[in-house]
């Protein structure tokens, strides 16, 4: 039976603490993951398992699943250090002793881990650990997270850096592509490691460059000495791996520039790490609005109890959710998977946003699938759901082109006075439109 988890009880805001107000970087970098945190304490009160939240601890109430994982492969883990984010994150899974206790490897999945070489470290939070088949090597799931030989392939037009944003990089961390916004890179750092992440070149490499003072201020300097840059995306590696007080610290600062109006987060923290979306982080975020957020999702079966709640909280504080996701071979690559997953975000809240063609980084042809399986999936669902859950299909176009859309082909023809649409049905259509022939020169 579930355990009753009572949590009544919010945490502190963050500088409403002793000690924190007033801070400088230097010592809130001090606070930073992954070696300086001590567990919370807990406090058992009445009949129930009542947790008192420590400053920025979780109140994610946890699946039968998860607890059930817990007492199997963490009996030493009391609930309240399993919903502690810094726990996921001290005891995130990095080795193949401990990975072989929780999963069947295949030998293949075994020789990766082993040879390692340049991939991107095997990199796991207990949580998302509990989420694989311990026997099915082929799990969705599993497949986005445990290294296979096929990561050693190098196939032809893979990059390190496929979308080449070093090029576009103006000072340390920032890519500065479109004229009016910018990409801060704020950490190397991520609870878990995806196999086919685009940035697998500086994530999980560099751990002191977390939150580097220099790197920070540079960008910063950047920022505010470029006035065209009206919009400020934050990624990685993966911002709200950050403790609440540093990321409040950097928007603050990013808020005080004078022509920055939206700051975008991009995270995968809710679907690996919903502990810390906490109600102290919360409060951080929604000081700073107007804040969207793109949550990383890949498959329906994450979207779970925890993720869920993780949501609804940051949906609550206000904060416009949308997801981004990767089509991936064996996967997510058929129509069925996606409506359930786009589905399932709608009712999480969360608008799917984009579906990206995967890049070409190295090591990933096992993940990519032909484009007209895309452009099949984005047929599946216009028209048979509601086009809030329709994400835009893109690539990415490799050497730093941006993002270019695709759809399948709607437009079939025009004559002289009309323009002929094809349905999601497959039936033909006439729109009135006597510049039709000009204009669809080249559309068509
Ligand atoms: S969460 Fe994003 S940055 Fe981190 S490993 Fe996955 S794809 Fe890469």
């Amino acid at each position: 039976m579930e355990e009753n988890v009572c949590l009544s009880q919010e945490a502190e805001p963050p500088g409403q603490h002793a000690g924190m107000t007033g801070l400088a970087l230097d010592e809130l970098i001090q606070h930073t993951l992954p070696s300086s945190h001590v567990a919370p304490a807990t406090t058992g009160i009445t009949s129930c398992v009542f947790i008192m939240p420590s400053r920025g601890a979780s109140t994610c109430k946890p699946s039968p699943r998860s607890q059930a994982f817990r007492k199997q492969y963490f009996p030493e883990a009391t609930a309240a250090e399993w919903n502690d984010w810094r726990w996921q994150v001290r005891n995130r899974i990095t080795g193949v002793e401990m990975l072989s206790r929780i999963l069947w490897l295949s030998p293949e999945e075994e020789m990766a881990i082993h040879l390692r070489g340049e991939a991107i470290p095997l990199n796991i939070t207990p949580y998302y650990a509990s989420l694989l088949d311990p026997m099915d090597a082929d799990q969705p799931m599993r497949r986005m997270v445990v290294p296979v030989m096929a990561e050693f392939e190098r196939a032809r037009d893979e990059s390190d850096d496929p979308l080449a944003e070093d090029h576009d990089t103006p000072v340390p961390g920032l890519v500065h592509r479109y004229p009016d916004r910018v990409l801060f890179l704020v950490t190397g750092f991520c609870s878990t490691h995806c196999r086919y992440c685009t940035r697998s070149r500086m994530v999980g490499r560099h751990e002191e460059i977390h939150a580097d003072r220099e790197r920070w201020e540079r960008a910063i300097a950047y920022i505010e000495n470029t006035p065209t840059v009206r919009d400020i995306l934050l990624s990685g590696g993966d911002p709200l791996t950050l403790p609440d007080e540093t990321l409040d610290w950097l928007l603050s600062r990013l808020r005080a520039i004078p022509h920055v109006e939206l700051i975008r987060i991009g995270t995968k923290v809710p679907v690996v790490l919903p502990q810390r979306v906490t109600a102290s982080l919360c409060h951080v975020l929604k000081r700073h609005h107007p804040l969207w957020m793109s949550i990383h999702f890949a498959h329906p079966e994450e979207l779970t109890f925890e993720v869920s709640q993780a949501c609804n909280r940051l949906a609550d504080a206000g904060i416009p959710l949308g997801s981004q996701t990767v089509l991936l071979a064996g996967v997510n690559d058929n129509i069925e998977t996606m409506k359930r997953l786009v589905h399932d975000l709608v009712m999480n809240r969360v608008r799917p946003y984009y579906l990206y063609q995967c890049d070409p980084i190295t090591g990933s042809s096992h993940f990519r699938t032909p484009v007209s399986r895309g452009l099949e999936i984005i047929e599946g669902l216009r028209g048979h759901t509601t086009g809030y859950a329709v994400p835009t299909y893109v690539i990415d176009a490799p050497g730093g082109g941006g993002k270019i859309p695709l759809l399948p082909g709607y437009v079939v023809g025009h004559d002289e006075n009309h323009i002929l649409l094809r349905n999601y049905q497959g039936r033909t259509f006439q729109y009135p439109d006597p510049a039709a022939t000009a204009e669809c020169e080249g559309r068509v």
